[in-house]
């Protein structure tokens, strides 16, 4: 990422050079930056991404990789962002982390391309950073972020295959990356009878001698889906916690 620091560099003092124009409403008179996909979504930093999350969505906790390359996302948008559906698109957007490892993640195309678009949602809008400042630190995004402090587990939770928000975060998120998505609900929902069926199996044969051997086969088998690197792993995570501590 030498190459992204240079960019970085070069883009931060265009924008220190004449910031005002970056900030035109008006789309064929406002500077723009030039971002190089060459770069941020190079084939090294897609293996990197890709083998840190499992191949799994950083969002919608989704495999991806199977059926599609998957798109290098932005967490906070490089180009420009908008705070809600109702807010128009603000430029420029955080031009200086385009580059940032903190701010890239592997992202599905339709949480990404079709869901999250340039939305960056902050708690309170009046503390997004300043682009001569890029004082990040001052900013609490109503997005979750995937790789930050915040455990997502405390915000969204799972009514089956459904995602429930706990918080105003979890509400936001769900809403903005369409994590309750029919399609997603229904893969989840797939995913999650084929074990529910695995469980009943244990009940109904509980009598039976065979009993042990079945209940370990279960217990392995939800340890494999609850471990981070399995798909939709928070969702069975919500659905079989009585059994967790048995793994
Ligand atoms: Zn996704």
């Amino acid at each position: 990422m030498n190459e992204g620091v240079a960019e970085r560099n070069a883009n931060s003092a265009l924008y220190e050079g004449a910031s005002a124009g970056f900030h035109l409403t008006n789309n064929s008179t406002r500077s723009k930056f030039e971002f190089s996909s060459d770069i941020y979504a190079h084939d090294t930093v897609k293996e990197l991404l890709k083998h840190i999350q499992s191949h799994k969505c950083c969002f919608c906790e989704a495999k991806i990789t199977h059926i599609s390359y998957g798109d290098v996302e932005h967490f906070r948008p490089k180009a420009a962002y908008k705070q809600d559906e109702n807010s128009n698109l603000e430029y420029p957007g955080y031009f200086w982390l385009a580059y940032e490892w903190s701010n890239l993640y592997l992202s599905c195309q339709i949480c990404n391309g079709r869901n999250k678009l340039n939305y960056f949602p902050l708690e309170d809008n009046l503390n997004r950073a300043n682009p001569l400042l890029r004082d990040i630190a001052l900013e609490d995004p109503s997005f979750i972020d995937p790789g930050g402090n915040i455990n997502p587990e405390d915000h969204i939770s799972f009514h089956g295959a459904i995602p429930e928000s706990s918080t105003a975060k979890g509400t936001i998120t769900i809403k903005y990356l369409g994590l309750d998505r029919e399609e997603l609900n229904e893969d989840r929902l797939e995913s999650l009878a084929r074990l529910r069926a695995l469980e009943n199996i244990v009940e109904i044969t509980a009598d039976s001698i065979k009993a042990p051997e079945a209940r370990k086969r279960f217990l392995d088998l939800l340890e494999t889906c609850v471990s981070e690197w399995s798909e939709y792993s928070s969702m069975f995570k919500c659905n079989f916690k009585t059994h967790l501590a048995k793994i």
